[in-house]
């Protein structure tokens, strides 16, 4: 591998794991309002049936697919691409 830049050999490949769940962060005001009731209702519409489907092995050929992304660092000028 050569970068394209400076056309150094010096290359390394990092596979990144596109599937990255970010969580977001709330302040404590938003939990005290919203927080507490919105999770449970999460809760209740998300997570109750998905143990449902889970039982009766609905949606048990689902999978999850992870995508995976190669970046090439380049260690002589860091270049990435
Ligand atoms: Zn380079």
């Amino acid at each position: 591998m050569i970068c394209p830049k400076c056309k150094s050999e010096n290359v390394t490949i990092q596979i990144v794991n596109e599937s990255k769940l970010v969580k977001a962060h709330h302040s404590f005001i938003w939990w005290v309002l919203i927080g507490w009731w919105w999770t449970f209702i999460k809760w209740i519409f998300f997570t109750f049936p998905a143990l449902i489907f889970k039982i009766f092995g609905i949606g048990s050929r689902k999978k999850i697919v992870n995508t995976q992304k190669r970046i090439n660092v380049c260690q002589n000028c860091g270049h990435t691409w």
